[in-house]
């Protein structure tokens, strides 16, 4: 479906009676609300419909608290969850006082980025490939012992206790460590990845691979076939929101936090990226490992950037638990075509020019994908801009480099309070174009620092318990 008008016919014709309209608040869930589909005529699409805007996370300081969803024709999908046959939409956000798009709507902000890159004449599209990780546990009331404070360690593994119940016999259970990837019946979750994949496949997103991760605990792993950046994003949510589904389906959850399990593998969300115009690869060329100038550019950007721009695409407390040594996870900026240990790793799966892309290795699915591949993307752009030079490779095993060398690479920030620091003190990059405003800067900042770093620094935790009680 492409216009308003395709959308109506749909609707019509499959006599569709209810709308679902979707979009994403700024921390990164999506959220919706259903209308008739009689509610929907062409001049919805173009003057939006009414919602209390105030009592969404990141947008209460808004002095207007009403504000208009306008859906997206092109968006359109039949949910695959629902009862009732219903068509969802996703939607942008605007003032229905001024008209304008919304700046803290994380979709307008992605459309921005796009459109910068192609109005500063750096590229025409921006290709992003996310490999999303996750795990997937038995659902019992995990949240609800969350919520009362009553948390438990693992008294063998020393591991905090999840909600996952393993069965006495655990011959089958995949070795620590080794995940990556025993058939079954080691292997015990390929019918829910698969009924994941062919969901999704039916929603026109097209799926690569779907396989066990490392982890021993039901960790997954499902990749997308890449595609431009608000697309993709989109394409993200809708992941999601089948994945979690189909879990819930079959009496299971699963988690996108980076690091659910101490000691264990963590979830990483690699993002694949490549610059093209006229149907050209800018990043294919002759000089390190395939690439071009560009290229190497836009790596070097990524780079300098890396500790800012960790605040948007590693915006959890918990994503700095897994950015540790040990773990497949990057803490090293620099960047390699051999080295899985390095924070930027070019893939050397095939020579084709159209193959030439790079992989950000710090990202992980905790992001507001939105937020995340446009900071990526405005990094990318600054190196190009401004030349940046990304330095030598490291073409060596990081994690075995000698500790004179090791001192010399820089690092990933330790916290998600010192990448928000970092993003304090750099983001003029991601202000060209407006595309990022300062006061989604400061916004995010502000949010990120009183409702995650502060609230869980005044809670005491479960290992203090461990460390203290008996002191
Ligand atoms: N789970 C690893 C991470 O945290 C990535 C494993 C892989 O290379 O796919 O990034
Ligand atoms: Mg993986
Ligand atoms: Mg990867």
């Amino acid at each position: 479906m492409k216009t308003p008008r395709d959308v109506l016919e749909f609707v019509n014709k499959e006599n569709i009676r209810v709308i679902d309209l979707r979009f994403m608040d700024f921390p990164g869930l999506w959220q919706h609300f259903s209308v008739p589909a009689h509610e929907i005529d062409e001049d919805a699409f173009e003057e939006g419909l009414g919602f209390d805007g105030s009592s969404i996370r990141g947008w209460q300081a808004i002095n207007e608290s009403d504000m208009l969803v306008k859906p997206v024709a092109e968006t359109a999908f039949v949910d695959p969850f629902f009862a009732e046959k219903t068509l969802v939409m996703i939607c942008n956000i605007c003032d229905p006082i001024t008209g304008e798009e919304y700046t803290r709507d994380p979709r307008n902000i992605a459309r921005k980025a796009e459109a910068f890159v192609q109005g500063s004449g750096i590229a025409d599209t921006a290709f992003f490939g996310p490999e999303a990780e996750f795990f997937i546990f038995d659902d019992i009331r995990f949240d609800q012992n969350v919520q009362s404070g009553y948390y438990f360690i693992d008294s063998v593994e020393g591991r905090w206790n999840t909600g996952r119940q393993e069965d006495p016999n655990l011959g089958y259970k995949p070795r620590y460590k080794e995940g990556y990837f025993p058939v079954p019946p080691t292997d015990s979750m390929q019918d829910i990845r698969t009924e994941m994949m062919l969901t999704m496949e039916d929603l026109g997103i097209d799926i690569e691979c779907q396989h066990h991760e490392v982890a021993s605990g039901g960790q997954a792993e499902i990749d997308m076939r890449f595609a431009p950046l608000v697309e993709m994003s989109d394409k993200m949510l809708k992941y999601k929101y089948v994945i979690k589904n189909v879990a819930k389906k079959h009496g299971k959850t699963v988690t996108f936090m980076p690091k659910p399990l101490w000691n264990d593998n963590g979830t990483g969300m690699h993002v694949h990226l490549s610059l093209w115009r006229d149907g050209e690869n800018l990043f294919a060329g002759d000089g390190y490992a395939g690439m071009s100038e560009q290229a190497m550019y836009a790596i070097g950007g990524v780079l300098k950037h890396a500790p800012a721009l960790l605040a948007f695409t590693n915006p959890t407390t918990n994503s700095y638990k897994r950015l540790v040594p040990g773990f497949e996870a990057p803490v090293n900026l620099a960047y390699s075509s051999r080295n899985r240990s390095a924070a930027v790793r070019i893939p050397m799966y095939s020579n084709s020019p159209k193959a030439k892309r790079f992989e950000f290795r710090c990202p992980d699915p905790s992001c507001n994908p939105y937020l995340a591949f446009s900071a990526m993307l405005m990094a990318a752009a600054d190196g190009i801009v401004n030349k940046i030079d990304p330095g030598e490779a490291l073409d060596k095993d990081i994690y075995d480099l000698p500790p004179e060398e090791m001192a010399k690479v820089d690092k990933t920030p330790e916290s998600l309070h010192a990448a928000l620091m970092a993003l304090k003190a750099d983001h003029e990059f991601l202000l060209k174009g407006d595309v990022f405003t300062q006061d989604v800067i400061d916004t995010w900042i502000e949010y990120k620092m009183e409702n995650e770093v502060q609230a869980l620094a005044l809670r005491p935790h479960p290992w203090e318990f461990a460390l203290y009680y008996d002191i």
